[in-house]
């Protein structure tokens, strides 16, 4: 352990150039855009707060009127640090964010000290042909070449996120409208994305040609929304159209929203990339997206009941009770005591006032929010050989406290099982896992974990057991239907910036 932890404190990763302090690996975040509705920042806040868990670090909501001019007094906006129901509730705020179309960020942690508050998006920029709004969900890969070409050139960026790139490469594009420039700005970036932007005319939204992102297209009455997730359609009552496909750019067009004329259609889609084989980011289904979330039509929900399924039949053990490490585990957990026929029982109650684990910036405080999150139910627990399941284990901090934590409330025996393969590599494509060298797979075999951990035993879903919960017969190896980097260290996007030394994961983690 004393090991461990000097190896993580001497991490070359903490002493990067300034330059090289460019770097936003850590953002997983959520997006909403609303368009033709009177209350589109009202319904952007909603959304926003149904996607809370994908960020809760800040939150920002940029509206459009419509009749006003171009320039950047034409939006209005609101940014700040925390959840959206603790900045956006506020009818004073909304009522502000005048407009018939808005779209939202929400900014997961970057860990590690305090907001810089230039970072909260969506970001605002008047450009030759208008003022617009930008939020991004994602990571690029490259974006750290182009940003340093750029500033050699005299650019002047304000942020240190990948994203700023986006509007000064659509800045310099030499188009004259937005969506000609948002394509030749796309045309030259990398890695994954979900972008949503708006201006005075449109509400637009981009997924990368992997479609590693999710968003979502939905609608109520006349009015379009897009967003990361189906939960925020549910929250306003909306309908999920469809997901956006992978290196679709979808417009949809205000005034044609405001025609309202029945049948004509007000979106259009382009697909200005060469095609490539789609790789949806399979941790989405493991961990990130909500459960009650559709993607690709399939129900988050009944993918981990399914992960929980396999994880049963591929490691099965004699046991009294099956206990989900909450909420992470608990679908998976369903599905491994369904299929193990064994008894499921809440042996870990939750304390739901206290953030996501991840989300505290040291290792030391987060030792700490995984007690002030966490208690054994000892009255189910006593006596019991008790399987435990989780979706992941990143550091192993949460594990190694939940053994402990169902040890000392009696468990006689206590079998760790993890509703996903071993998380061995780093995430560059906006999944907030520390670098490689952190993560305990990286450098622990099973049976090491296991030891680490304090577990009687330890196994993980293998990876085409994985394939097979989400719907596939096994992983094409060929042509792997998803991005699953985590799991094998394949990635789907070459990884430009690091290999030139430009980012590093273990920056601020
Ligand atoms: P560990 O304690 O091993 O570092 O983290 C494992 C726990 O973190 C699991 O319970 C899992 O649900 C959660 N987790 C896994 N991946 C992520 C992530 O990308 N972000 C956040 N916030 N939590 C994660
Ligand atoms: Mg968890």
């Amino acid at each position: 352990m004393y090991h461990f932890k000097n190896k993580l404190q001497s991490s070359p990763a903490r002493n990067l150039s300034p330059i090289n302090q460019f770097v936003s690996p850590y953002e997983e975040c959520g997006v909403f855009g609303a368009c033709g509705t009177l209350d589109a920042a009202a319904h952007t806040a909603l959304g926003l707060h149904a996607l809370q868990h994908r960020g809760q670090e800040a939150a920002g909501i940029v509206s459009c009127e419509t009749n006003s001019d171009r320039s950047l007094s034409n939006l209005h906006h609101h940014h700040a640090i925390g959840k959206v129901g603790d900045n956006f509730g506020d009818g004073v705020i909304i009522a502000k964010l005048r407009g018939f179309s808005a779209i939202g960020h929400n900014r997961y942690s970057t860990t590690g000290g305090s907001v810089n508050a230039a970072n909260i998006q969506p970001l605002i920029a008047e450009l030759s042909f208008g003022a617009l709004a930008l939020a991004h969900n994602g990571n690029l890969t490259n974006a750290a070449i182009i940003r340093k070409k750029l500033i050699s050139e005299g650019s002047i960026f304000r942020t240190t996120m990948d994203t700023e790139v986006v509007i000064h490469l659509m800045a310099r594009s030499g188009k004259n409208n937005i969506k000609d420039a948002l394509i030749e700005a796309l045309k030259k970036i990398e890695g994954g994305y979900s972008l949503i932007v708006l201006d005075k005319d449109y509400l637009i939204g981009a997924r990368d040609p992997y479609g590693i992102r999710p968003l979502m297209l939905g609608r109520l009455g006349d009015a379009y929304f897009l967003a990361s997730e189906t939960c925020a359609f549910d929250i306003i009552g909306a309908q999920h159209v469809r997901d956006i496909a992978p290196g679709e750019i979808i417009i949809i067009d205000k005034k044609k929203v405001h025609e309202q004329k029945p049948k004509k259609e007000a979106t259009e889609s382009l697909f200005p990339f060469p095609k490539v084989n789609p790789r949806f980011c399979i941790f989405e289904f493991v961990y990130f997206s909500r459960p009650d979330s559709q993607i690709e039509n399939k129900d988050v929900y009944a993918v981990r009941k399914r992960m929980g399924a396999e994880l049963s039949r591929e490691n099965p053990i004699e046991a009294d009770i099956v206990i989900p490490v909450p909420d992470s585990g608990v679908a998976s957990a369903l599905g491994y005591a369904e299929e193990a026929k064994c008894q499921f029982e809440l042996g870990i109650i939750r304390n739901h006032y206290v953030g996501r684990t991840f989300i505290e910036p040291t290792d030391q405080i987060r030792n700490l929010g995984v007690k002030l999150k966490h208690n054994a139910n000892r009255s189910v627990i006593e006596g019991k050989r008790v399987v435990l399941v989780d979706d992941s284990i990143v550091r192993g901090t949460t594990s190694k406290k939940i053994v402990a934590m169902v040890r000392d409330a009696g468990a006689k025996e206590v079998h760790m099982r993890i509703a996903s393969p071993a998380t061995t590599n780093a995430c560059f494509y906006g999944i907030d896992t520390p670098s490689t060298e952190k993560l305990l797979a990286s450098h622990m075999t099973t049976e090491e974990i296991c030891k680490f951990i304090g577990a009687d035993s330890l196994a993980y879903l293998s990876v085409d057991s994985l394939y097979r919960a989400v719907g596939e017969a096994k992983r094409n190896n060929e042509i792997p239907q998803y991005c699953d980097a985590c799991f094998t260290g394949d990635y789907a996007v070459e990884l430009k910036d690091k290999n030139a030394g430009l980012v590093n994961k273990g920056y601020d983690c």
